[in-house]
């Protein structure tokens, strides 16, 4: 067995599997770490959207972020499925974000100025249009802004297809592979220490979503992550209720093939429970009713819950770790990951090839919340 590579990264969710794809690309010699599957957190759970307009944040330099991800899906979505047979699913129809209540309507014209401004497509429509465009929607809509460019993918397929598509390029993917700690000498890392044993490496990836932080706090990095719990659950219907996600407060439903729909997600803070409440699924269930009746007519398929990875400011960790050279985190992707999972990978990428990342990732550095990063030698057995 090999035991030395270039760069190791820990955790094989969506975010670790595209830079272990990106890195791969470059011809990098990495490998993949995950203490369970592939794809077994929060990756698994997502519902999948590319909501880089229809979800609601106040950073320009995450808007960016995540309108430069959404634009790299159908490029990619033919070249994982050449590397490795998987179809990720992209369905590019749009979403419908709609309005229930008079302040909503003000929100969402005054989203639509700024999407305008900011040079995107965001066209209001009115009770009647909605309808018309989606005939399942109930009465009590207001109207809606329409979102063309804001699709979805099926979040499990894209994770595996990135980790297979990595392999294929190259890279190891070691499943049921703890990494217990990070090795450090001199200021600089020289591997990792895993259940199975210890790989010399030159550089590590931390991408544990809610994961393990202690890595980085044995390193004296604090970086702060929290657990946002999530239910979804799906039904499915004999012809799809829906061609088009719809988006509200506090429930979407999102139409996959085979009349599939996936209704999410509940919201429970600093919950490290991946267990399936009646109460979360009762509060999607009205909910989903009230936007889209006839959903009480469809078939109960099933019900999952994940944690999404929260920081402080609702941004993500994205950069090298001052005074640790060579220990690189990409965390904290809260309800965004699967959109961010490819601009991530290509940053990344760029960084750990001493490149100028393609996009400005100032805005994510791991020291914005901290005034030094006080990194302690491991020592080494
Ligand atoms: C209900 C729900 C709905 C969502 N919907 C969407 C959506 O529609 N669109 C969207 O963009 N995002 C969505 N998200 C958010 C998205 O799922 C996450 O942001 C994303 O999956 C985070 O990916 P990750 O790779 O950082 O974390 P994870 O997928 O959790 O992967 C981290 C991996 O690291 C492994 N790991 C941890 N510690 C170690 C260790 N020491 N050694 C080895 N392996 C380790 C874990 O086992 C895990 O597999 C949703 C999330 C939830 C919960």
């Amino acid at each position: 067995m090999n035991t030395s590579y270039e760069i190791a990264i820990i955790g094989g969710g969506v975010i670790g599997s595209s830079i272990a794809y990106h890195l791969a690309k470059q011809g990098q010699k990495v490998i993949l770490l995950e203490k369970g599957s592939l794809a077994q957190g929060a990756s698994s759970a997502a519902a999948g959207m590319l909501g880089a307009q229809s979800e609601e944040q106040e950073s320009e330099a995450f808007f960016h972020l995540a309108r430069k991800s959404r634009e790299l899906f159908p490029l990619l979505a033919t070249e994982l499925k050449e590397y490795s047979g998987i179809d990720i699913g992209l369905v590019s129809k749009g979403t419908l974000k709609v309005a229930l209540t008079v302040e909503q309507v003000k929100a969402y014209q005054k989203l639509i100025s700024f999407h305008l401004r900011a040079g995107e497509q965001a066209d209001w429509i009115s009770e009647n249009e909605a309808r018309t465009m989606e005939p399942h929607l109930s009465d009590q809509i207001l109207g809606g802004v329409y979102i063309e460019k804001d699709g979805h993918v099926q979040a499990p397929k894209l994770s595996l297809a990135f980790a297979k598509s990595a392999a294929v390029l190259g890279a190891v993917i070691r499943e049921f592979a703890e990494v217990r700690s990070v090795l450090t000498q001199n200021g600089s890392i020289i591997g990792i220490e895993t259940n199975e044993g210890r790989i010399d490496c030159e550089r590590v990836v931390v991408a544990t979503g809610t994961g393990r932080s202690d890595l980085l706090a044995q390193l004296g990095l604090s970086l702060p992550i929290f657990p946002v719990k999530g239910e979804c659950f799906s039904v499915t219907t004999h012809a799809p209720l829906l061609q088009r996600t719809v988006f509200a407060e506090g429930c979407y439903l999102v139409p996959k093939a085979g009349g599939r729909l996936v209704v999410g997600a509940t919201m429970v803070e600093r919950s490290f429970e991946r267990s399936v409440s009646v109460a979360g699924i009762t509060s999607l269930l009205m909910e989903a009713r009230r936007l889209v009746p006839a959903i009480a007519n469809a078939t109960w398929e099933s019900a999952w819950a994940g944690l999404r990875p929260q920081t402080p400011d609702g941004l993500p960790y994205l950069g090298e770790a001052a005074g640790c050279k060579g220990l690189y985190v990409a965390c904290g992707h809260f309800r965004n990951g699967i959109l961010l999972s490819p601009i991530t990978g290509e940053v990344m990428a760029d960084l750990i090839a001493g490149k100028p990342p393609r996009v400005p990732i100032d805005a994510f550095r791991l020291d914005r919340t901290l005034a030094a990063a006080n990194l302690q030698e491991k020592a080494v057995k």
